[in-house]
């Protein structure tokens, strides 16, 4: 959940590059928005201004959740640019600008709120899932049935 940034306080030396996996933890309330996530691997450079250190990157999350139209489970990947501010001090209130103290900056809770923002919130497994019939409630991406064409002859 923690990223050390010792190294960037004992070198002086800007920036810091970034290129680790973490475990997720969604432990706030909310929660985790999809089934199942796998580690996610964050890769990018850590700098610092006079205020604020600053992440600029990217992160990779494995993920696990139902189609919402035809109610498969699948896997996928999320793959979003990332930038995120963290400071130490208390003068700073700004929602998008986490706390850190000591060395370590909280670069896993940054990467989950972006997550939970890029996540779909009606995700499918394929972008032309064809669903289930509304009839016989088949999944129309493994079988065919006969439902539309009978409901053709009715009209
Ligand atoms: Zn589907
Ligand atoms: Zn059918």
């Amino acid at each position: 959940m923690y990223y050390s940034i010792s190294e960037l306080a004992q070198k002086r030396e800007s920036p810091l590059v970034v290129d680790t996996y973490m475990d997720l933890e969604f432990a706030r309330p909310g929660g985790c928005p999809v089934q199942k996530v796998g580690k996610a691997h964050i890769i990018g450079v850590v700098s610092r201004t006079a205020e604020f250190v600053e992440f600029d990157g990217s992160y990779e999350i494995p993920y696990t959740d139902y189609c919402a139209r035809c109610l498969e489970e699948f896997d996928k990947v999320l793959i979003c640019n990332i930038k995120g501010y963290f400071s130490k001090l208390d003068s700073v209130v700004d929602e998008d600008i986490y706390k850190y103290e000591g060395h370590k900056i909280p670069l896993g809770l940054a990467v989950e709120d972006d997550f939970i923002l890029n996540i779909p919130f009606r995700d499918f497994c394929l972008e032309d899932c064809l669903g289930l019939c509304p009839k016989c409630g088949c999944n129309l991406n493994k079988t065919k049935c006969d439902c539309a064409s009978e409901y053709n002859q009715e009209v």
